[in-house]
This record gives structure tokens, sequence and C-alpha cells, in this order.
């Protein structure tokens, strides 16, 4: 028998499964009181728990459906990089990011989770791309990068996690009703919609569906380009879905859930990075009326993809104009920034070999027809 995934339940769904074993429902807080708290490792320590209802969740309920293989940090402590293996045997990776109180502000903790092992999207700068798709995540795998993360917080003193970026590996729209599903979820460990960001490759049928489903997350745009040649060939789902029609997307996307949307474009050296492409830049972000987030390029082994130097860098922000704000990723002195996940993990070589191939079209004819 597979064990019931506590983390796929909502609260009321397991109190009326805590109902059906003979148990009173204000028990399901309390699990869930315990499933947030450090130092928990399984149901044997819930000592406040009868030991019949222990015994009976050790046989049939799964604390996680993740174990942790890994973790390390970085920016003194303020980045954790959590390697992760689900019961099915699949890698997968989440970053914890806290941002310390400050002058008056709060203080936020994200979690940067995954939405699927590898992806089959094939983005030619991303080291989650090579790898392929292996396996759509669920819901309760997505929740519970969520659960550990909160529980490592709660260890260090901290209070729970505040917000939520689906930029982990995987593109999530293509794992949909599982990353729909975790969300909903999410809202009920004191996330709301607000609170998540879903960031995307550019699946349109399902940003339009998105839209329709009210849960009030805002979207990014991995956008990488701004003409359809060249964007062919970074982001290979725009042969599908072209730049207009994504920025149509998600300018719609805007209007039906009153968020502003976000640009991502990864900025690499000789690639994307012309005088042209900033001001043509800037004038897209006006017409969706969003935001440009520049990322300079974490390199990947195997890749002579670089970032632009921090001058240029700053001078391509500057032709964007006002919308526009430099990041760069937290984590990537933890090996492996946000985004840019699981390097350490050996991709698999026929497919690493056809994209390269692709790398290297592009950094020889950047203008070139596509392949
Ligand atoms: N698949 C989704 C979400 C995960 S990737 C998407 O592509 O949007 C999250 C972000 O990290 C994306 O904007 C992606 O382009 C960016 N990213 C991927 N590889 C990167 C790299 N090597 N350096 C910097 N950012 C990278
Ligand atoms: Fe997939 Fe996003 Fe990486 Fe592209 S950037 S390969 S969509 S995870």
């Amino acid at each position: 028998m597979t064990a019931l995934a506590l983390s796929s339940l909502s609260r009321e769904e397991l109190r009326r499964w805590l109902e059906g074993l003979g148990h009173p429902a204000y028990r399901a807080d309390q699990i869930r009181r315990h499933l947030l708290r450090a130092g928990e490792v399984g149901f044997g320590s819930m000592s406040d728990l009868p030991l019949q209802l222990r015994t009976e969740l050790e046989e049939s309920a799964a604390w996680s459906t993740l174990a942790v293989l890994a973790a390390t940090s970085a920016d003194r402590g303020l980045t954790e990089k959590l390697l992760l293996r689900t019961g099915a045997g699949h890698e997968l990776e989440a970053v914890m990011i806290a941002h310390p109180a400050r002058d008056g502000s709060r203080g936020r903790r994200t979690v940067c989770v995954s939405s699927q092992a590898g992806c089959a999207i094939g983005c030619v700068f991303c080291a989650t791309g090579r790898l392929g798709l292996r396996a759509n995540l669920t819901a309760a795998e997505i929740v519970d990068q969520v659960l550990e993360a909160a529980r490592r917080w709660d260890a260090q003193g901290l209070g729970r996690p505040t917000n939520v970026v689906l930029m982990g590996m995987g593109e999530p729209l293509q794992n949909y009703h599982q990353v729909v599903l975790a969300i909903r979820l999410l809202h009920e460990w004191g996330i709301s919609g607000r609170q998540v960001v879903l960031s995307t490759s550019g699946l349109v049928p399902e940003i339009m569906q998105l839209a329709k489903e009210g849960l009030g997350v805002r979207l990014a745009i991995s956008l990488h380009a701004t003409e359809d040649q060249l964007r062919d060939r970074l982001v290979p789902i725009n042969r599908r879905f072209p730049i207009a029609s994504l920025l149509e997307a998600a300018r719609k996307y805007a209007a039906a859930s009153g968020r502003r949307v976000t640009l991502e474009y990864v900025l690499i050296r000789g690639v994307n990075d012309t005088p042209a492409a900033a001001r043509s830049l800037g004038e897209m972000a006006a017409t969706v009326r969003g935001h440009v987030n520049l990322i300079p390029m974490n390199p990947i082994p195997g890749s002579d993809l670089r970032a632009p130097s921090a001058a240029a860098c700053r001078e391509f922000a500057s032709l964007v104009g006002p919308r526009a704000t430099i990041r760069h990723s937290r984590g990537d002195r933890a090996t492996a920034a946000c985004g840019q996940l699981r390097a350490s993990l050996a991709p698999e070589p026929r497919r690493e070999a056809r994209i390269l191939a692709r790398e290297l079209a592009l950094v020889d004819s950047p203008t070139g027809p596509p392949e």
C-alpha cells in the first residue's frame, strides 16, 4: 500500500480522513503544526498525539514525500540549497532565501521550488534544460519543499516561509494541474496567491487557463530575446508560441489578475545584449506595463556562454529604461542559483550533445537562420 502523503491533503481533507479513522477532527491542526516545526522527523516524536494515532499514522501515512540528500549554504547562511529525492528516486533542488528585516521592513523568507525533475523545454543557457524531463512532481512534492524549508527556518529561530517562487527546476505550466493544486494547498499554509511567483518559458494556452483560475499568483515571463529568430534558439518553445502571442497572453494575464507581470531576461554576452535589444525590451515592457528583471547569466558546466561585464549589464539596463532592475540570482555561491539548479547531476550525454550543438550555432552566428 502506498502511504498517504499528508501534504497532498487540504486541512479539511485531513480532518475528514482522521474522523474516518475514528479520531477527533481537531487532531488535524495538531498534526499540521508539527509539520512546520523544527526538529520534527516523523510521527513517532509527536508526543501530544495518542499512541494509537501515532502508530496508525506511521503505518499508513507519509511524513514527507521527500528525502533530504544534502544541504549547502551561502551568503552567510541566508541562502540554503537543498538537494532532495522523491519516493520514485528523482532528484530535485529547492533554494531557501532569507531576507532579514531591515529599516522597519519585515523580513521575508522565500522558497524557490521545483515543479519538475528536469525540464523538457531545453533552453540553451539552463542546466536543468540539459537533463530533459525526468518526472513531473506531485502537488505534495511541491508543498513538501516549502514545509522542509519551514522546519529549517524554524530551527534557526526564523518565521514561516512568506513567499514561494516557482523558479527551480522545471516548467511549471507543463505540470499544470499539480502546480495549481500545490498553489491552492499552499494557501492553507499561509501563502496567498500574491506571495507566489510562477515563472514560465511561455506556454500561451496554459497562461490563459491560469488567468481563469483566479489564484492571483504573479506571473514572470522568461523572455530572454526580443526577436523570434533568436528566441527560437534560446527558448525552443518559442517556435510554438512566438513573442507577439506571448506578450499578448502576458497582457491578458495582467488584466485578469490585476497583478503586474515581470519579464525576465538572462543577459548573455554577445548573444542578446545589443543596444537594439535593450531598447526593444523597454518597449515590450511598456506594452505589458510590466517590470524587467535582468539576470546576468550564471555559467553552467560545459558551456562557454557567459554574462556581459558588470558595466555592460548596467549600460544595457539604462537603455531598457526605468522598468529594469539587475538581479543577481542569490545562491550562486551555493553552487547553484535559483533557476539554474541541479548541475550536480550527470546530464544525459546525447541530449547534452544536441543542446551543445544548438548553443555553438548560436555563438557562431547569433543573427543567422534558426537550425
Ligand atoms: N522553467 C521556468 C521556471 C524555472 S527557470 C522558466 O524558464 O521560467 C527560472 C529562471 O531562471 C528563468 O527565467 C530562467 O531563464 C533562469 N535561468 C535559467 N538558467 C539560468 C542561468 N544559467 N543563469 C541565470 N538565469 C537562468
Ligand atoms: Fe526549463 Fe526554465 Fe530551464 Fe528553460 S529555463 S530549460 S524552461 S527550467
